[in-house]
């Protein structure tokens, strides 16, 4: 073959179909019965239960990825959010067509201190130094924090439903380049039939031209011949039985840490992943340097009654754990069983007690929903998403550079997001910066 992916994952797929267009002969390694990686659904009774992404593409029909799928003829349907969002705060929520429309739960002088702010962020060059300000400590220069309790907590929100991460954990430039972004680019959608639809149509189309998508197989090793890449060892998991691949091109969609792990003939494993930083012996600090994933804890609802009554994301400013949720089934009525609507909720997890996140993610739900939670609701499935299965492989602004010190290895994927590309739409443009690297 021209071209191994190592990975399964949008990232995976996308370069794949990108690769075959091309006319590269490619074989893609997945090491899970399934692909997809954390952008697909599982049936469950009926809903669409995610193995990640909670049906949405952060920058909705105009965005990288749905361009990038239109590109490659991949059929799909996105349903753009019909507001700029909701707003939980002070018991209450509002909804706001625009961005402007925040103003209506913000105080007169907390509306004056953000329309300041959205002045810097827009129209003025942000300062050398500010670049690398974590965004609490550049508000806190902007602004008098302590009497703009609600602009804090907006801003908080929304850096937790979209990045998970606090504001503390993401740089200024991060901050403003995403939040460019999501204006230009527009509201995020909800893709017909769920993720799990966009993968099914991205494996119809690399079958299409005769790429390969081998499942159960994990790659145990990559190898390399003065510093150049040449094969990948692979073990098929159902009959134990290894392989040697051989390609001059290798894409991984694994991160950093997987693809150092296989360069040197090791798998990573998700204790090594979490182990506390301060166990960590020294081999396994080399191979988690610079490393810094963003968790998460994710609801699956199923209600007999609609709770949120538009197709956007509802944030949540008055909660103890819960930054954001939608109810993709307003967008598409298929993704639960007919009269049931699905809800999803997202937090960032904050404290490795994952007992007491997930009480206080049920706490929440009670006091955004009061009885009527107990009444209607049905919890599907409560997770959390860290180590090997986070919600970002590299924290949004930390993302490592996509071309290694090996040649003709390249990586893909949600670790090597460009600055202000978020989530999958930060996969597909790490695609579309790999098919530059690869022309020039
Ligand atoms: P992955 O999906 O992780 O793919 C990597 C693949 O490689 C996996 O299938 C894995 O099994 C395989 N693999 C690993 N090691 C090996 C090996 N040795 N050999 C072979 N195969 C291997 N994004 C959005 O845009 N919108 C959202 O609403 C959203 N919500 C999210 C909510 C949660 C809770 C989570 C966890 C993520 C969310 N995301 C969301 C992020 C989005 O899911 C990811 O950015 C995206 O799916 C990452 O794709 P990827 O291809 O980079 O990696």
């Amino acid at each position: 073959v021209d071209a191994i992916v190592i990975g399964a994952g949008l990232g995976g797929l996308l370069s794949a179909a990108h690769l075959l267009q091309r006319g590269k002969r490619v074989v893609v390694l997945e090491r899970l019965p399934h692909s997809g990686g954390r952008f697909t659904a599982k049936n469950f009774h009926g809903v669409q239960v995610s193995t990640g992404a909670v049906h949405m593409v952060p920058f909705g029909s105009s965005g990288v990825l749905s361009h990038m799928l239109q590109r490659l003829h991949v059929p799909h349907r996105l349903f753009d959010a019909d507001v700029f969002g909701s707003f939980h705060a002070h018991g209450k929520t509002y909804r706001a067509r625009g961005l402007l429309g925040v103003l209506k739960f913000f105080s007169p002088r907390q509306s004056w201190w953000f329309l300041r702010l959205g002045w810097l962020m827009f129209f003025q060059p942000l300062p050398e130094e500010e670049r690398r300000l974590p965004f609490d400590l550049w508000l806190e220069r902007h602004i008098p924090v302590e009497q703009c309790p609600q602009l804090v907590a907006f801003f908080a929100s929304i850096a937790r439903f979209a990045l998970s991460l606090e504001l503390h954990q993401v740089s200024t430039a991060e901050v403003v380049n995403t939040t460019k972004n999501m204006l230009r680019y527009g509201a995020p959608a909800i893709v017909k039939g769920g993720c799990g639809e966009i993968t099914r149509q991205l494996e119809q189309i690399v079958h299409s031209y005769n790429g390969e998508i081998r499942l159960s197989c994990e790659v145990l090793q990559i190898l390399q011949e003065d510093g150049v890449v040449n094969a990948v060892r692979v073990k098929q998991k159902d009959t134990g039985e290894e392989e040697l691949i051989q390609a001059p091109l290798i894409v991984s969609d694994i991160g950093p840490r997987a693809t150092d792990g296989l360069l040197h003939n090791c798998r990573v494993k998700q204790a090594d992943v979490l182990k506390p930083k301060d166990t960590a012996s020294s081999s396994d600090e080399a191979a988690s340097a610079h490393v810094q994933e963003a968790v998460g804890l994710k609801v699956h609802i199923l209600s007999d009654v609609s709770l949120i009554p538009h197709k956007g994301i509802m944030y949540c400013l008055d909660t103890q754990r819960i930054a954001g949720m939608v109810q993709p089934t307003n967008s598409d009525p298929t993704l639960a069983p007919a009269g049931k609507h699905l809800l999803i909720s997202h937090q960032v997890i904050q404290s490795n007690n994952v007992e007491e996140e997930r009480a206080l993610a049920l706490s929440d739900l009670r006091y955004l929903f009061g009885e009527t939670f107990d009444k209607h609701c049905q919890i599907l499935t409560m997770g959390t998403y860290r180590g090997e299965w986070p919600v970002n492989r590299i924290s949004q602004g930390e993302d490592v550079d996509p071309q290694l010190d090996v040649r003709g290895l390249y990586m893909v994927g949600d670790a090597v997001k460009p600055s202000g590309y978020l989530m999958v739409e930060g996969v597909a443009q790490s695609v579309n910066n790999f098919l530059d690297l690869l022309e020039n």
